[in-house]
């Protein structure tokens, strides 16, 4: 586990550093849980099935980063896929975080609840994938919309089949990834498939939620006009439910992460989009009609 003097810099999107957001860090890491320490595996693993415990990265309080006003995001571990230009790779196994206590993360959500309407905040699950654990994050989810605690699920939607309709219930917005227009540039960028997330976002809408979708841009990689128009068009098949779409220029601020794992790092010498491949690409998404920022 990193220490909480690194924390900010180890989202795994890219929104915090490529935007010019206000933001503000209250505190981080895994403050305050208690953790089921001696639970043999397979009551560990039975925990983790019905939700009773979740494996949890860290934690923060932010303004305006993971969804409006002032969030308690969780970044939850283990994530399936691999993008190349991840910037949380010490997420990707699920044994490499803390088991929490259901009831502990409830009784933090309850804590700051009172802030969180104040702000027109609330909770935010990240990761790593946050679809991976969806009975823990669900029930803590279920638990926020009782208290009156808007709920958003930060996910590239390739665990779609995790989550059941009903689960679906409890979540007022998702931010979504769609990191790629076509499966073989998908499956180039992340080593997975890109369907889930074209079902994800359509079953939210029709579910009536909200989604911000976020496209990160990569030159040579995601950057080409006719990706962005099959993304456009992605986004154009979840309709109404679409509120924003954040486009996020790639930087090197997940370089030492990959470093320090010692896992080869395919982005070594990339530099990011330039203003003007930004600019085209924005105009692009503005064309079909969608707000970007
Ligand atoms: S979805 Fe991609 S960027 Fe996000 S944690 Fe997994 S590998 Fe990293």
């Amino acid at each position: 586990m990193m220490p909480d003097s690194q924390f900010r810099t180890t989202t795994r999107h890219m929104l915090r550093e490529s935007k010019t957001y206000a933001s503000q860090t209250l505190m981080g890491g895994l403050s305050g849980f208690e953790s089921p320490i001696g639970l043999d595996r397979r009551d560990r693993i039975a925990a983790l099935k019905s939700g009773d415990i979740g494996f949890v990265h860290s934690w923060d309080i932010n303004t305006s980063v993971d969804g409006p006003g002032t969030r308690m995001t969780v970044f939850m571990s283990g994530c399936p896929l691999r993008c190349q230009y991840c910037q949380n790779p010490d997420t990707w196994k699920m044994r490499d975080g803390k088991p929490v206590y259901l009831d502990a993360m409830i009784k933090k959500v309850d804590r700051y609840k009172d802030l969180f309407k104040a702000t027109h905040g609330g909770i935010t699950f990240s990761g790593g994938e946050s679809m991976m654990q969806p009975a823990f994050v669900s029930r803590v989810f279920h638990a926020a919309k009782e208290m009156g605690v808007h709920t958003c699920l930060d996910t590239s939607g390739f665990l779609n089949t995790n989550y059941t309709d009903e689960m679906l219930d409890d979540i007022d917005l998702c931010l979504l990834d769609v990191k790629s227009g076509d499966e073989q540039t998908y499956h180039e960028v992340t080593g997975g498939l890109l369907q889930p997330t074209i079902d994800f976002g359509q079953r939210l809408a029709k579910a009536g939620k909200k989604i911000w979708v976020r496209f990160v841009l990569v030159p040579g990689l995601t950057d080409s006009e006719e990706n962005v128009e099959n993304v456009a068009r992605i986004c154009e098949s979840f309709g109404d439910a679409v509120e924003h779409i954040d486009v996020l220029g790639f930087h090197q601020l997940g370089r030492p992460k990959w470093h320090e794992l010692r896992i080869p790092y395919p982005l070594e010498n990339q530099k990011g989009p330039n203003a003007a491949t930004r600019e085209r690409v924005a105009n692009q998404f503005k064309d079909h009609g969608f707000t970007v920022y």
